[in-house]
């Protein structure tokens, strides 16, 4: 698509009615961020969570008490047996490709709902021959089922499952595609039917972009295992790094086995910096994710009102932080990216551009101007280099931040 320059009258009343929109249809999250809020509050108080949890740990870290209590406390906030929640884990792939080598042997069938984010293929080893390391390289199958996102149908997942199938993966968010993320519900719905016709299938639930979108988590819901990564999220954009893992208290194990090693598991890993901010993080984290939705609605409905295809719709329920617009031209997307990075409090004074990041498969660019490092819960906008040149935008702790830089880009490119 390509559209003509918008006069500066039009883009001031469409800039006005997203900012309507916004309060509108932003009113939803802000409810389950209150709610969210509190669900924390009382998991903290329950778990008595103090001062003296704060500190640094060093060496092997046995007897890591503010480690283990944050542990505890994920475990409680994600109503699961345990977690383990570490700043060893280096990303979010890292810490799904814990969950999976750790519970998964070979002969075992890893069954993948539609197709997974990008840098987990490469783990899984998709390609022949399999990446080193793989765990198509250990023996380990892998088959995608194709499904229908838009209509869901539980009845299919059971239905495809075999009898090799050990994990079922699946993705809540959209990831790099534009396929709808999976509400809770519908999460749940899947779990309750799989579960009823192969007990003994694992469900893992890839949790990031979704901590605190809705009032549940998928683990309230069926799942017996989510992922996650601090830089999104549950790390509000305070935790400077770091993953977790939510669940059954022996597959949480065995992830945390391959995180260490077999026999020490979550014993040792000492917190090397203070675990305030881990703690901070996580009681912010419903406030502020309830932040980035309504600044990505705002975006939405501005991008609809100016032409483009944007997915989900400003009104449309949500059960992760990403805003797909679809820009329609490659130079319209690294504009765009480029103008969001132009309006960041860090590095404005750079100028992103398209490059091969390792784990992707096109080139990708990224906008990112944040205080931690490639984090996806401060505003951020990036896409791969490939049609329909769709940009994803996701975080913002601020909505009056994601709102400006929002309207700044746009205006850049499109306002004669
Ligand atoms: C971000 C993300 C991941 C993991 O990415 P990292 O950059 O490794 O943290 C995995 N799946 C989805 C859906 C994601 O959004």
């Amino acid at each position: 698509m390509s559209i003509t320059k918008i006069d500066k009258e039009t883009f001031r009343q469409a800039c006005r009615a997203a900012a309507d929109d916004m309060e509108e249809f932003g009113g939803l999250s802000r409810e389950i961020a209150e709610k969210n809020l509190v669900r924390v509050l009382d998991c903290f108080r329950r778990e008595r969570i103090g001062s003296h949890h704060f500190g640094a740990g060093s060496g092997y870290g046995y007897n890591d008490e503010g480690r283990d209590r944050l542990e505890s406390l994920y475990a409680l906030v994600f109503a699961t047996e345990a977690a383990l929640v570490r700043q060893q884990i280096i990303s979010g792939t890292h810490a799904i490709s814990l969950a999976l080598f750790g519970n998964l042997l070979p002969g075992d069938e890893l069954l993948s709902l539609g197709m997974p984010y990008d840098t987990l293929l490469k783990v899984i080893g998709k390609d022949d021959p399999p990446h080193p390391g793989s765990l198509r390289e250990l023996g380990i199958d892998w088959r995608v089922l194709e499904f229908d996102f838009t209509a869901p149908d539980p009845e299919l997942v059971a239905a495809a499952i075999g009898p090799r199938t050990k994990i079922l993966a699946i993705q809540r968010s959209r990831g790099y595609s534009l396929r709808p993320a999976l509400s809770v519900a519908q999460i749940g719905k899947i779990c309750q039917i799989v579960k009823d016709k192969h007990p003994q299938v694992i469900v893992f639930v890839d949790n990031c972009y979704g901590e605190f979108v809705e009032e549940k988590e998928p683990s309230q819901c069926g799942a017996d295992l989510l992922a996650g990564s601090l830089i999104k999220n549950i790390g509000a954009g305070i935790a400077p790094g770091g993953g977790y893992i939510a669940g059954r208290a022996d597959l949480v194990e065995r992830a945390a086995y391959r995180l260490t090693v077999p026999g020490v598991g979550r014993e040792m890993g000492a917190s090397l910096i203070s675990n305030r901010l881990y703690y901070q993080a996580l009681f912010l984290a419903p406030s502020i994710v309830a932040e980035a939705v309504q600044g990505v609605i705002f975006a939405a409905s501005l991008l609809e009102r100016l032409g483009f295809g944007v997915t989900p719709a400003a009104n449309e329920q949500r059960s992760d932080i990403v805003q797909a617009i679809l820009l329609g031209q490659a130079e319209d997307l690294i504009a765009f990216c480029q103008g969001i990075q132009r309006y960041s409090p860090v590095d404005s004074f750079a100028v992103p551009e398209a490059w091969p990041m390792p784990g992707y498969s096109n080139e990708i660019i990224m906008a990112a101007g944040c205080f931690v490092q490639g984090s996806s819960i401060e505003l951020s906008a990036d896409g791969p280099i490939r049609p329909p040149y769709t940009v994803f935008l996701q975080g913002g702790l601020s909505r009056y931040h994601t709102k400006y830089a929002v309207i700044r880009a746009i205006e850049d490119i499109f306002v004669s």
